[in-house]
């Protein structure tokens, strides 16, 4: 289940400009010339800031919705990137928009999470770019399916794109958090792990889904050894015609950037940190221990499930449950580690144990 060695042929000299944290800031949507250049001209004199952003094709959930300026936004693009020097961004959600944009010399493409979730749409991207000399980010798909947005990537590789990213920006949930979409963190960890070359960006703007937790999501997204940062950024964020709720002003996120701690050495390759060793070698030792306890617990409560097998019971026993979980979440408590953690642990390790026990007693009326 997809084990597959996922391989995407990157760029080398490209990637290199990526060890420095890439910062993206412009509005959600460009509305009007005045606007695309005035947070242009200010988010330009914010150290650190090198790319533009600005959605001219919006997928709005409702049809009407704003839906941007269309090909009209191309030319004041055009403008910023003159005047001001920053390279420009602008989503595409098929050949079209491939076609425009590549002929306005728009310097990288990203193709926006409703659109990742459909490999027929990104394969038509695919086929516009077929060759093209093009930045491409891929944001994550809506839902949280890694393969999917790996996908996305491959059809792109095939197409020739090397210079390629991905973009995190949160999964939709049924679910109502703080946040506008669930971070997940553990699905751009994956990703990182799979494709350790591949430079990884943070969108928390549409994560938050609210201007307050930009600079935390931001912070993690740093510690998590991510290359960037794209943060939707107004004039006038309260009048924006789309994310109102989620944009900044240039001043706001000049202030958040500076509250950044930018770690500097992401990896510890090179350099022998000798302290950092003896801690790792510390760490695995009690990992081998705790699995040689996991071990052991599979082989009592195996041994459980033959009696329960015998004895016609249940294999669930909820008093039982109930009796394990109360029991181990105080004893958490008591040594100060995090309850809701530790519930979601022992809530795999009970879902394990049930498995174990349905085997067993499968196995047994097979024999
Ligand atoms: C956007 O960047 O404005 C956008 C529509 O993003 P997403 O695809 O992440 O929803
Ligand atoms: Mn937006």
């Amino acid at each position: 289940m997809g084990s597959r060695k996922v391989e995407v042929r990157l760029d080398r000299e490209w990637l290199e400009t990526m060890e420095q944290p890439l910062i993206i800031a412009g509005p959600c949507s460009a509305e009007s010339r005045e606007q695309v250049l005035a947070t242009a001209r200010e988010v330009a004199r914010i150290p650190g800031v090198t790319m533009f952003r600005a959605g001219i094709w919006k997928p709005r959930t409702r049809p009407h919705d704003f839906a941007g300026v269309g090909k009209e936004g191309l030319g004041w693009l055009r403008e910023v990137r003159e005047e001001t020097g920053l390279k420009v961004t602008l989503e595409v959600a098929n050949g079209h928009h491939v076609y425009e944009a590549l002929k306005y010399g728009i310097d990288v493409l990203w193709i926006g999470a409703r659109t990742t979730v459909s490999p027929f749409a990104v394969q038509e991207i695919a086929d516009a770019l077929q060759g093209a000399d093009v930045t491409v980010w891929v944001k994550n798909p809506m839902n949280p399916d890694l393969q999917l947005w790996i996908g996305a990537l491959e059809r792109l590789n095939n197409a020739g794109i090397t210079r390629l990213g991905a973009i995190h920006r949160g999964f939709s949930t049924y679910e109502k958090t703080v946040y506008r979409n669930a971070p997940r963190w553990e699905i751009p960890i994956e990703l990182k792990r799979q494709l350790p070359d591949l430079p990884l960006l943070c969108d928390p703007s549409h994560i938050a889904g609210n201007r307050t937790y930009l600079g935390e999501l931001s912070q993690t997204a740093f510690d998590l050894a991510m290359n960037g940062l794209m943060i939707e950024t107004h004039i006038h964020p309260g009048h924006a015609l789309s994310d109102a709720k989620q944009q900044i002003t240039p001043d706001e996120l000049s202030k958040l950037l500076k509250g950044l701690r930018f770690p500097t050495a992401q990896q510890s390759n090179g350099k022998t940190h000798a302290f950092l060793e003896v801690l790792r070698q510390q760490i695995d030792f009690l990992d081998h221990e705790l699995l040689e306890v996991i071990s052991r617990r599979v082989a009592l409560v195996e041994r459980i499930g033959e009696y329960k097998k015998e004895q016609n019971m249940t294999i669930l026993q909820v008093k039982r449950w109930e009796q394990v979980l109360e029991d181990r979440l105080k004893q958490a408590n008591l040594m100060g580690l995090d309850e809701n953690v530790i519930k979601q642990f022992y809530q795999i390790i009970h879902q394990y144990s049930i498995a174990i026990q349905s085997r067993v007693m499968n196995e047994q009326i097979a024999s």
